[in-house]
């Protein structure tokens, strides 16, 4: 249940509390009337009344009916009107026969009450009404012929006097009752409103009321030829914050950063119209400022550049100087597109171009980025058309023991055979492949393959070691992938401590809950669990300890590095493996190219090593060919 979701159901809960208040009073009084009624009735219809006797014995079944019904169906309003008129049949009952030796009227006053109680305020001024004319036909008009028993007029008037009194009181009451509630109501409603639109942590637009309010800035710059700028605002290194000090201060980062992006843009009065409409925080660490009214591109330059500038000397939170920047894109209305949707995404890939050239940098949207995009597109279609028409395949990289240089896992790396992707490898369709989400089609599809491949050299060649599946980081958000991997693994009948499961420590987000539950789950399955790309992520290492992790593979960019000139680099691939045993997870070093490495991780206690030293991916055919049974 998303944030919003549950807020709302807690919203509907207090909402509910007069539903329930009513809905408990109306049983009880019901139950309280009946175990009254029951004997009186009895005793009545016995003895020296029969008339009363049997109006009371039928008030209790008609009650009783009307309660089972209201368990059944609920409806709470058709039970209290059922209720309303036995009381009002009660109370013509009562006066009428003057009740047992004469205390009717006195039994009249807690039915008025419990009537209009029961009932909301303007049901209970109605049934008041009805009973104040009832007893005044019985007690006034020529309808007191009814009575069996006498009253005098003085005594009749001051019961009236006492039951207006009373219907009043309870009146008063029920209406305070109610006017409260509304006005619980209506701030539920405010803060669902505030909520729904408002981001809670900063109080900027969220990414819903910001494309209305795009929308409605970009008709009205149709209307007045005007030209809007557009800054997509991401932080640099927010993540590594989040990690070092937990998602707390991060919040306050956020907040603090929001804060000082109003007041660095403010400045620009004439592009910048109110703080709600032109600021907005998307998601995450993600913010959109809009320029509705620009000369040229150098004024949403000018902007971005100021926004930069906050970064200068690092960012102050709270005393302490944080390194913290950002990368901003920047798209124009109407010179990059007049679609609301596309200068957002524009603005947004511009974004990414400027994470891409270094990070703390502003980029235009251009002609080489469109074309980039264009290029994106291609691949995606390229995708989509692979997933439909299987053209994608594996190829098998063998890893090794290096001690015993046996074959003791093999990776599985993803090709594609659509002719649009030729020339494309995975390291440039993946990441396209997460961002449409087309990812977890293609993730499913290798693991079976992959599972498909196993069982077949198990059974075949002998093959006693693990395979090793590449998965994305989208995954450890999908609470459902741990399920769809059971599932396979049961399908395949394989036992899971053969299948590894690799996943760039990149995708890892520190303190992620959701994220190490996921993690936590698979590893549950039996299948061991692998950090790709060790070291090219901000994993602070004292996490590591909390990641259901058994193996590190070491980047293969610090194998090259490993008789580097730059100390600080030759040393990582050591490091990284000392790291790896402080914990007790197995160490693979990838990128393995010639023999002084090898030898090299074998002196450091590197437990498995791949790369093309040994074997380049292969082909089916071609992996068949290696002896396998070891
Ligand atoms: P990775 O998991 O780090 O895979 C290793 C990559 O390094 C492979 O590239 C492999 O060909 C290359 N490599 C291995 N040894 C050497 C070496 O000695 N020298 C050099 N220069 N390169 C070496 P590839 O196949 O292009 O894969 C790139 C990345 O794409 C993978 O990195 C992985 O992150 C991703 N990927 C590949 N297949 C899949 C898949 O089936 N699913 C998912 N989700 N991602 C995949
Ligand atoms: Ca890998
Ligand atoms: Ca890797």
């Amino acid at each position: 249940m998303s944030y919003r979701d549950e807020i709302l159901a807690e919203g509907q809960g207090d909402l509910s509390v007069p539903y329930r208040r009513r809905y408990r009073l109306c049983q009880m009084l019901t139950v309280v009337g009946i175990l009254f009624l029951l004997p009186f009735g009895i005793y009545n219809i016995t003895g020296e009344d029969s008339v009363l006797g049997a109006s009371l014995i039928s008030c209790a079944a008609v009650g009783f009916v009307n309660l089972i019904v209201l368990k059944l169906s609920g409806d709470l309003d058709r039970a209290a009107t059922v209720l309303s008129c036995i009381l009002i049949a009660l109370v013509i009952t009562l006066i009428i026969t003057g009740g047992l030796s004469n205390t009717g009227l006195l039994w009249v006053y807690p039915i008025i009450a419990i009537g209009i109680l029961i009932n909301r305020f303007k049901r209970g001024v109605v049934l008041c009404i009805a009973f104040t004319l009832i007893i005044s036909l019985l007690l006034f008009t020529p309808f007191d012929s009814f009575l069996t028993t006498k009253y005098s007029f003085t005594e009749s008037s001051r019961f009236m006097v006492s039951v207006a009194a009373l219907g009043i009181i309870c009146l008063v009451g029920l209406y305070f009752e109610d006017r409260a509630y509304k006005v619980i109501t209506q701030l539920h409603q405010e803060d669902l409103r505030q909520i729904a639109y408002y981001d809670n942590l900063t109080g900027l637009p969220n990414r819903w009321s910001f494309k209305t309010n795009l929308d409605k800035i970009v008709s009205w710059a149709a209307r007045e030829n005007k030209a809007i700028g557009l800054l997509y605002i991401d932080l640099d290194n927010f993540k590594q914050i989040n990690d070092q000090h937990g998602h707390e201060f991060g919040d306050e980062v956020l907040r603090q950063f929001s804060e000082k992006l109003w007041e660095s843009i403010r400045s620009h009065e004439r592009l910048v119209k109110s703080q709600r409409e032109t600021l907005a925080r998307l998601a995450g660490d993600e913010f959109v400022v809009v320029l509705p009214d620009i000369d040229s591109r150098t004024d949403a330059t000018a902007v971005a550049n100021r926004v930069l500038q906050m970064f200068k000397g690092g960012f102050n939170i709270g005393g302490v100087h944080h390194n913290l920047c950002a990368s901003i894109g920047v798209a124009v209305y109407p010179g990059d597109t007049k679609e609301p949707t596309d200068l957002l995404r524009h603005a947004d890939i511009a974004m990414y171009y400027a994470k891409r050239s270094g990070r703390n940098c502003y980029k235009l949207f251009n002609t080489e980025i469109a074309n980039d995009q264009l290029e994106q597109q291609t691949i995606e279609k390229g995708l989509q058309a692979a997933l439909n028409n299987n053209e994608f395949s594996l190829v098998y990289m063998p890893i090794y023991d290096c001690e015993d240089e046996n074959i003791v896992s093999i990776e599985v790396l993803l090709r594609c055979l659509n002719p649009s992707l030729k020339g494309y490898g995975p390291d440039t369709y993946i990441p396209i492949a997460e961002t449409t989400g087309i990812i977890k089609e293609i993730d499913i599809w290798v693991i079976q393959n992959a599972l498909d491949a196993l069982v077949y050299l198990q059974k075949e060649h002998a093959y006693k070691g693990k395979i090793a599946i590449n998965i994305s980081g989208v995954e450890l958000s999908d609470t459902r992938f741990p399920e769809k991997v059971s599932a396979l693994l049961n399908r395949y009948a394989v036992s899971p401590e053969l299948v590894e499961l690799e996943v760039t420590e990149t995708a890892f987000v520190a303190g992620d809950e959701a994220c190490l539950a996921i993690l936590d789950k698979l590893s549950k399955l039996g299948v061991s669990i692998a950090l790709d790309d060790f070291g090219t992520g901000y994993t602070a290492f004292s996490q590591l300890i909390h990641y259901p992790a058994d193996c590190l593979k070491i980047d293969r960019s610090f194998v090259a590095e490993i008789f580097s000139d730059n100390r600080a680099q030759s040393q990582m691939t050591e490091i990284i493996n000392n790291l790896g045993k402080l914990y007790q997870l197995r160490v693979i070093a990838e990128g393995v190219e010639t023999e002084e490495q090898l030898d090299y991780l074998r002196k450091i206690g590197c437990d498995w090593a791949q790369g093309f030293y040994f074997s380049r991916p292969l082909v089916w055919s071609d992996l068949l060919k290696l002896s396998l049974s070891a």
